[in-house]
């Protein structure tokens, strides 16, 4: 492997949060919770952003130990055709969902970048907000994905442990620890407008995980100041496979992490998806998450084939609907937004030019 980043190996980017998440930290987590919640007061008012997950396909080449779409699970295997993607578009928008996030595996002979790209064309025709999770991608590649009105990418490192990180990615193109770890930074470069990160939980040591994502995300920001960040938070939730997270990680630790995380990154989006539970993530809202996913399906064709009995990639944990997660946040005086973001922010880049496709 070549050598890791000065900014992962470095100690100083860790000094601001450390202290609050140690095992020994002299700060309570009530401490912590009153202070999260006056920095996201201030910083992000009382709103929560929501988007929604649209798998296009769970065709995928890697073997990730802890993923029901690994290519060695027996899994049904489909590709979302392009008519199918406007149909499951069409159902989130009756849900009401404006933001989506368009997710595949790996790259693949069924699953190419041309596909994602017509998916991505579709999505901006429909939505006013497309972000994607898929497949590493060039520069040059993630230029035309935001030509074709693509304005947020989201790709988890995982683990920042390289060791922890080939042993858990068995096989195929995710192997590569530093090829994923310079990927939102060559999304930034392309003129992408947000990326988001995070470590999925429970797979190495939390601590030394939330230390790195929070180093990660500080090098991402300070080097590219004018971009939109946002930090996940996703535990290891049950799936096909039977994968047992080898580092649980706990409500109070999570807790923790985030809003150590808010104090440290006042600005960042800090999002919480429905792996988790109804409870923990109420309790969240108004303290220092300010977006989160609802009424997801991570089956393909999970929106318009909802009564389908089919295994996702992990099992959901909230799966209320829409309007009864809304009635929760107004519940709290926090009002959900679900647009927030007009096409025409996306820039020149995006505009049709005489004579020249749009993507
Ligand atoms: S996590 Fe992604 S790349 Fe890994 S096996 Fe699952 S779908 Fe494939």
């Amino acid at each position: 492997m070549n050598r890791l980043p000065a900014w992962l190996t470095g100690e100083k980017a860790y000094d601001d949060i450390a202290p609050l998440i140690v095992r020994d930290s002299s700060f309570s987590l009530e401490f912590l919770a009153a202070e999260a919640k006056a920095i996201t007061l201030r910083r992000f008012g009382r709103t929560m952003s929501l988007y929604a997950p649209l798998y296009l396909s769970n065709f995928c080449s890697s073997g990730c130990a802890y993923c029901g779409y690994a290519s060695d699970r027996t899994t049904l295997r489909r590709r979302l055709e392009l008519e199918e993607v406007k149909q499951e578009l069409g159902t989130m928008k009756a849900m009401g969902i404006n933001d989506v996030l368009l997710l595949t595996g790996e790259r693949s002979s069924s699953v190419d970048f041309d596909y994602l790209r017509r998916c991505v064309d579709i999505a901006a025709s429909m939505m006013p907000k497309v972000s994607v999770e898929a497949f590493p991608m060039s520069v040059h590649e993630y230029r035309k994905l935001a030509d074709c009105g693509c304005t947020g990418l989201t790709i988890y490192q995982e683990t920042y442990d390289p060791e922890q990180y080939y042993h858990l990615h068995r096989w195929g193109p995710k192997q590569n620890f530093l090829d994923r770890l310079e990927t939102p930074e060559r999304a930034l470069q392309a003129g992408i407008k947000t990326v988001g990160i995070g470590a999925l939980l429970g797979l190495s040591e939390p601590i030394e995980e939330a230390l790195k994502l929070f180093s990660h995300v500080r090098h991402l920001g300070q080097t590219y100041w004018k971009a939109g960040l946002s930090v996940s938070f996703p535990r290891i939730r049950p799936q096909t496979g039977g994968f047992q997270p080898a580092f649980p990680v706990t409500d109070h630790f999570l807790a923790r992490m985030i809003f150590a995380f808010r104090i440290g990154l006042p600005d960042v989006e800090l999002v919480l998806s429905t792996r988790e539970s109804p409870s923990f993530r109420d309790g969240m809202a108004g303290l220092a998450i300010t977006r989160m996913s609802v009424a997801s399906r991570t089956t393909v064709g999970g929106y318009i084939e909802s009564d389908s009995d089919e295994k996702g990639q992990f099992e959901v944990y909230d799966d209320r609907s829409a309007e009864k997660f809304c009635m929760a946040l107004q519940a709290k005086n926090i009002e959900p937004v679900f647009k927030n973001w007009e096409p025409v922010y996306n820039g020149p880049s995006t505009e049709l030019k005489p004579g020249k496709e749009k993507c």
